[in-house]
């Protein structure tokens, strides 16, 4: 129905509702979405060249004066803590190329007392047999470590370098430190890359090893702007793979905003995640957030505004100040994203090693 001609329009639900709901409490979206967790990446360079996300020559990396520090680092995390974040992940590029790596988990690791619950890493697991001992001492509680293939060759093929027994070494070096659990290893499935023996053999790892195995479908965040749908290998098809294989059965009470659908083998031997952002989109109940390297938020993988942290806080912005900044950020974050909607799809301000993933 339309307003009369005298009265004015009514007052967009959102408009009304930012008053009364982002200056306090919790950070909250204006779809009501809670912000929980925080991907942080400390670095956008990267020992690998992975076909899916960046060029062989890599990318225009970051000077190193742009790049947050480890105290920049603590201290926006303390804000998120305190709005209510209860879940880091560090990531990049690659996080363990910062030789601070270690000193950052020290220190983010006692926002455990003020409500962090959660502090993770993403890695290629290149350097893990030389970290591991490190990365446990200094609190970390959780790992993914990103693996495409078992195939020697192939591994190459998809990282440009010959690494696969040293990322092993770091999967089997993570099993004698139980404090850091659980151990997941995220494969990214490329069709016309990923075959039936790679799925097979990636699962098969999963129940002969505790570790989780998680399969990802491809998304438009490759820095050559190469993505294609064509290339989306849809979670649905994997889990039939593994399912002909070894039968698979649903996990019951899964966590809404995870971004995986768990399912464990029926023999009980493991259990193994989709993460399918393409087929099946997770934004409605999506509870992330991410701030890269240089210090800027963005509220979807798929922004194309972000928000400068960094300056503020380098010209002596207060934590409140800081405070307002996210609130404001969070509060805009994107519906959803759109990459299955055509024209209306715009391609990311950043690509992923540039994000954090
Ligand atoms: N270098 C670390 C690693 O590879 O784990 C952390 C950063 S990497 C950008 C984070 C994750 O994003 C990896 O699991 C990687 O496979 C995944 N990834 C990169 N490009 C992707 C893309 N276009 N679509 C889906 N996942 C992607
Ligand atoms: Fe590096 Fe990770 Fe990107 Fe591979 S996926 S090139 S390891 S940032």
């Amino acid at each position: 129905m339309k307003p009369h001609a005298h009265e004015p329009p009514p007052a967009p639900l959102r408009a009304v509702a930012t008053e009364a709901r982002h200056d306090s409490g919790p950070l909250r979206d204006s779809f009501g979405r809670l912000i929980r967790n925080l991907r942080i990446s400390i670095t956008d360079r990267c020992n690998f060249r992975c076909t899916y996300c960046m060029p062989e020559e890599g990318l225009d990396w970051l000077a190193n004066d742009a790049i947050l520090t480890i105290d920049e680092i603590e201290r926006l995390t303390r804000v998120f803590v305190s709005l209510g974040v209860e879940e880091v992940r560090l990531t990049g590029g690659e996080p363990t190329l910062r030789r601070d790596l270690p000193e950052i988990v020290a220190r983010l690791a006692p926002l455990g007392a003020t409500g962090l619950r959660s502090l993770s890493l993403t890695t290629n697991g290149i350097l893990l047999p030389r970290l591991t001992p490190a990365l446990a001492a200094a609190g970390l509680t959780r790992i993914n470590v990103s693996l495409d293939t078992l195939d020697q060759k192939r591994f190459w093929q998809v990282t440009r370098r010959d690494a696969l027994d040293q990322v092993m070494a770091g999967l089997e070096a993570l099993e004698a430190y139980p404090t850091i659990s659980p151990i997941k290893v995220n494969a990214v499935a490329v069709r016309g890359f990923t075959r039936e023996e790679d799925i097979v053999a990636l699962a098969g790892l999963a129940r002969r090893k505790p570790y989780v195995m998680r399969f990802i479908e491809f998304m438009p965040l490759d820095a050559e702007g190469n993505w294609d749908t064509d290339q989306v290998l849809p979670g649905d098809e994997i889990r039939t793979i593994i399912h002909a294989r070894w039968p698979l059965d649903v996990l019951a009470g899964q966590d809404p905003s995870s971004t995986a659908v768990t399912y464990r083998f029926s023999d009980g031997a493991g259990e193994v995640g989709f993460i399918n952002p393409v087929t099946h989109p997770f934004c409605r109940a999506c509870d992330r957030i991410r701030l890269t390297a240089d210090g800027q938020l963005r509220t979807c993988l798929f922004s194309i505004d972000e928000t400068d942290l960094k300056s503020p806080m380098r010209a002596g912005a207060d934590d409140l100040e800081l405070e307002r900044l996210i609130r404001r950020a969070v509060w805009s974050k994107e519906q959803k994203h759109q990459i299955n909607e055509g024209e209306a799809f715009q391609r990311a301000s950043r690509s992923m090693s540039q994000i954090g993933g």
